[in-house]
């Protein structure tokens, strides 16, 4: 960390309140006899995470003051319950146990019987109660008058902004309004949102998974089936070997460290992969250096080596994937050592010793997060992060597999049934038989929907990404793919410094008519809205809100871990001063824009404060009856609630029961996996039990088994696409490969009879994916113990991307032209997701500029354990403040020395973009002298002026910093506009 603690600080930064410090030393030094078990601190101390542990402390000394005045003791006429809830700051998904006093948060503890995080918490989450009661929240809805915040009451914020909204709907059409929804959404609300936007009547809407994982989705969906990680941080404890590539997991996913480093103890080899030699690859045995964005030249040099030694499971791949030969010779002909280490700066023989340790240690298993993900290549980046683990035969087994830890604590939930601009809930398109899916499922006509978009065409065609809706105001209209530019926003649990190009996003918000901000949190939108922007850009009829939402702490619902196993959180405490629930804002902004009945036809309400709340529990038996294409389908509230109270029930190497009755209900947990992982198939009733390693063909598919899926045809250029004979799941009647199952292929098989005679109604024209019954699945599973979604080989070659093998380009902003000649970038695109988009004119322009000698350095960006996300949250927690209390930038020392900076000293970074940050030097040999890495979690300071001003008063975070992404460049994944933040440059000076 690059603070030590300290009494003074920056005017205005709360954190530096003198005593604070001293208390949580004081309270860290009572740990020593507080915490109950030597695992649990064995973990924090060797991941480095002690700070976790002084945080745990503060919660031991309230649980000691809660205690004094429980029932039956001296003055103790209190109330006393224990909420379960999960923490909301990453995919990890530790459980959380929430003492509730009279209606208040008092105390939380760890949760011991949790199988994902055995009672261990890192520092955000050891902090989670001073998030719920926050004292920066936003109490009251408040509207920007005169550069100033002022408070405003709900039924006015409401119809003021539906009036805005459907003026808007009438001069320019529903796409006017872009919708940025939230990974933080539980997975109830992150489908509402999805429906709302559909029945509001546009594909304008997206959130957080588009800037941190969207490659990884579309990339790995299109290699063998499904988007999402393997496997799970508890099967690491099964790898020999693990490959940690663009993820510093023990900042980013501080818990699951524990399942690696339990591995590392019975022999598994770490190897870490990264531009920065981080706290993982402190715990590594092996830290390599790569250029940052030279990922595919090190896997396939590490490929290479493979194929060269004849490493590679020859029958795994002749039997389980397409295209592989293809990958060989390109990959034996063009990564050979020299061109490996011209690439990415990795000498042969440490390739080698990577290719040697990965093939001789398998099971092995691959991790990667956004070092891998936020390139312009980043979907040919996580290809071939597959392509490797498709090569030595680890896909589809217990300790291989590829982990793909995700972000937000429900981004995985969000993505599979959330706000995405290119599909429905549960992936299904944006085609007509989707729709009318839905519709049927919603109760409503498909042609009122119809109605709702601009036109047919408009409904069919994904929508702007979050990373571009900038563009989709500040573009010529002529150039957009839609009728208006975008002119009202809603940041609806989203922080803005997430995004690029931060300059020019505050021209665009100063442009729009309506910004609405909907967050827990005023967040960085509401500062930056309220600064004063250039006078040209400022659109003088432009109206902003601030709605204060509820945190998952304040309402109930289930969250999506990136194991794919989904969490019941309990309400803890009634939602706070004024704030609301998501899903009640939804309904009540439904309401006022007259598609309110639409909306909650399926569902009943409650009342909270006195209003209508949408049940979550009704939410997810819709979302259960209509995401059969992903499995979202078994996991039904009271299964998912069992669970949750009988954690111990549960295996931490394979995450199944080992059975017992849940007391409340009777529900026999017995060959369920913890949390029901996705794929959960067919009703709660077929009692699938989920799958917790996917594509794994050593079980049956009613335990948990699977191949790969057949969604790409049977046959290409004269080569099978279905899996070999003998390649099946135990059990399987179809001992080959074979397509997905409909209705003509149950009658072929002579199956239909098994279906019951409505099953037989609900199925017939149908294939597995829209019949409401979910008869189809539980024959195919049930009865003949095969797979739905068919039997297919793995691709190697994607053809429908724009690489169909995964290929090198240098990026738009590099310091190294003589590569680009080599590797270049992508031509431009017209109209690609609304909007054109630069890529070859851009690196070009570059290269004529003389860019990369004006920004001499690679500058890349990534997490810091204490904060998460854009930060305005845990920023404005005091008690992860008071751990980290600067943004910073790290420089190696030799560029320092040029530089004349000195550790702890001020430095100015500029960009090509124009912006100046202003940040403390942390001078250090962990990164490279070609690079500098700055945290994204800060904002709060713009260009070297503090925004604390520009908040609403009482509701700005402890501490602020310069955003990373106010200097960021353009640059956008060539399939899913996933933003590049890893790669760019910039330039430093003393300041
Ligand atoms: Fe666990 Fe992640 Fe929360 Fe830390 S932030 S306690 S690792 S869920």
């Amino acid at each position: 960390m690059l603070l030590t603690k300290k009494s003074s600080g920056l005017p205005g930064q709360a954190a530096h309140r003198p005593g604070t410090a001293r208390f949580v030393q004081s309270l860290a030094r009572g740990l020593s006899n507080a915490l109950p078990t030597m695992d649990r601190r064995a973990f924090l101390r060797r991941s480095g995470l002690g700070i976790g542990v002084g945080l745990a402390a503060t919660q031991l000394t309230l649980v000691r003051k809660a205690r004094a005045a429980a029932p039956g003791e001296a003055g103790g006429n209190s109330k006393i319950e224990v909420k379960r809830t999960v923490c909301s700051h990453c995919s990890v998904g530790c459980a959380v146990d929430a003492v509730v006093e009279n209606g208040v948060w008092v105390r939380q503890e760890a949760v011991f019987d949790s199988p994902i995080n055995l009672g261990a918490h890192c520092a955000k989450g050891a902090a989670l109660r001073e998030h719920g009661h926050g004292e920066y929240r936003l109490r009251y809805p408040m509207k920007l008058v005169n550069g100033k915040y002022e408070r405003i009451s709900w039924d006015t914020a409401l119809s003021e902004i539906t009036e805005r909204m459907l003026a808007l709907r009438k001069e320019s059409g529903p796409d006017s309004v872009y919708v940025i929804g939230s990974s933080k959404h539980n997975n109830e609300q992150a489908y509402l949102l999805r429906k709302w936007m559909s029945f509001w009547g546009s594909n304008n809407c997206d959130h957080q998974a588009r800037i941190c994982h969207s490659t990884t989705v579309a990339g790995v969906a299109n290699t063998w089936g499904y988007g999402a990680m393997t496997n799970s941080y508890n099967d690491m404890q099964n790898s020999k070997c693990a490959l940690y590539i663009g993820s510093n997991a023990a900042e980013a996913h501080p818990v699951s460290l524990l399942h690696m480093l339990h591995s590392k103890e019975k022999g598994c080899k770490m190897i870490v992969v990264d531009p920065r030699f981080t706290r993982t690859a402190a715990k590594a045995d092996d830290y390599i250096r790569i250029r940052s964005g030279s990922d595919i030249p090190f896997l396939f040099g590490v490929l290479h080596h493979i194929f060269k030694n004849g490493w590679e499971d020859t029958q795994y791949i002749n039997d389980r994937v397409y295209g592989m030969d293809k990958v060989k010779e390109e990959v034996l002909a063009k990564w050979t050592p020299d061109k490996v280490e011209e690439a990415c700066g990795v000498n042969e023989a440490t390739v080698l010793k990577v290719a040697t340790m990965m093939s001789q240690n398998r099971p092995s298993t691959i991790v990667w997060c956004m070092g891998q993900t936020q390139h312009t290549t980043g979907n040919a980046i996580v290809r071939a992060s597959c392509i490797l683990q498709l090569a030595l035969g680890n896909v589809g087994k217990s300790g291989g597999g590829t982990n793909i830890f995700r972000g937000h604590d429900n981004v995985q939930g969000a993505t599979d049934v959330g706000p995405n601009p290119d599909s429905l809930p549960g992936y299904y398109g944006l085609a007509e038989g989707s729709w009318k899916h839905f519709a049927k499922a919603w109760g409503v006509d498909f042609d009122w929907i119809k109605g709702r978009y601009a036109s047919p065409a408009m409904m069919g065609k994904p929508g702007i990404t979050v990373s571009r809706w900038i563009d989709g105001v500040l573009e010529k209209n002529e150039f957009i793919d839609q009728d208006s530019n975008l002119r009202g926003v809603f940041y609806w649990g989203h922080a803005p410094n997430s995004q690029t190009r931060g300059l020019e996003m505050k021209r665009a918000m100063d442009k729009l008519d309506l910004l609405v901000v909907v967050d827990p949190y005023p967040s960085a939108t509401a500062a930056m809205a309220a600064m004063p922007g250039k006078a040209e850009d400022l659109n003088p009829n432009r109206a902003v809100y601030l709605l204060p939402a509820a945190t998952q702490f304040e309402t109930s619902g289930s969250v999506t871990a990136s194991n794919r196993s989904l969490q019941w959180r309990e309400k803890v405490i009634e939602p706070l001063w004024e704030s609301r629930s998501d899903h009640m804002i939804m309904q009540q902004f439904a309401d006022r824009l007259g598609f309110g009945k639409e909306l909650s036809k399926n569902f009943k309400m409650q009342q909270v404060k006195g209003m209508d709340e949408p049940m979550p529990e009704e939410i997810l038996r819709e979302i259960n009856k209509t995401c059969w294409t992903i499995g979202y389908t078994g996991q039904s509230p009271e299964r998912l609630k069992a669970h949750m109270r009988n954690m111990h029930l549960f295996d931490v190497k394979t995450l199944k029961s080992r059975g017992g009755k849940d007391k409340e209900t009777g529900y026999d947990t017995a060959g369920d996996y913890f949390g029901l992982p996705w794929p959960c198939y067919g009703t709660p009733e077929l009692k699938h039990p989920g799958s917790p390693n996917l594509y794994d063909t050593s079980k049956h598919v009613m335990e948990g088994g699977g191949n790969f899926r057949a969604n790409f045809g049977v046959e290409r250029e004269g080569k099978n696409l279905l899996a070999e004979d003998g390649s099946h799941s135990v059990g399987a009647d179809i001992t080959t490969g074979y397509p997905e199952f409909d209705h003509i292929l149950m009658k072929k098989l002579g199956w239909w009879d098994e279906l019951s005679e409505p099953e037989k109604a609900a199925a017939e024209g149908k294939n597995w994916k829209t019949d409401s019954s979910g008869g189809i699945i539980r024959v195919v599973m049930k009865n003949h113990g095969c797979h739905p979604f068919g039997n297919a080989k793995a691709r190697a070659v994607v053809w429908n991307f724009p690489d169909a093998i995964p290929q090198h380009r240098e990026p738009l902003y590099g310091i190294r032209p003589d590569l680009v000649a080599k590797y270049p970038t992508h031509d431009d695109k017209k109209a690609f997701w609304r909007l054109p988009t630069l890529y070859k004119t851009l690196q070009d322009k570059n290269i004529a500029d003389k860019v990369h000698e004006k920004f001499p350095l690679i500058l890349t960006s990534g997490r810091l354990v204490e904060y998460e996300g854009g930060g305005e949250e845990t920023r404005s927690n005091p008690w992860l403040a008071e751990l980290q209390q600067e943004m910073f930038i790290e420089i190696n020392p030799k560029v320092a020395a040029n530089k004349g900076i000195r550790n702890g000293e001020r430095a100015w970074v500029s960009t090509p973009t124009g912006a100046r940050l202003n940040v403390q030097a942390l001078v250090t040999e962990r990164v490279g002298p070609d690079t500098v890495f700055m945290p994204y979690h800060f904002s709060g300071r713009w260009q070297g002026a503090d925004m604390l001003a520009y908040y609403p008063a009482g509701a700005h975070p402890v501490v602020r910093g310069e955003a990373a992404n106010t200097g960021t460049t353009y640059g956008y994944d060539s399939v899913t506009m996933m933003q590049e933040t890893k790669t760019t440059v910039c330039n430093v000076e003393r300041a």
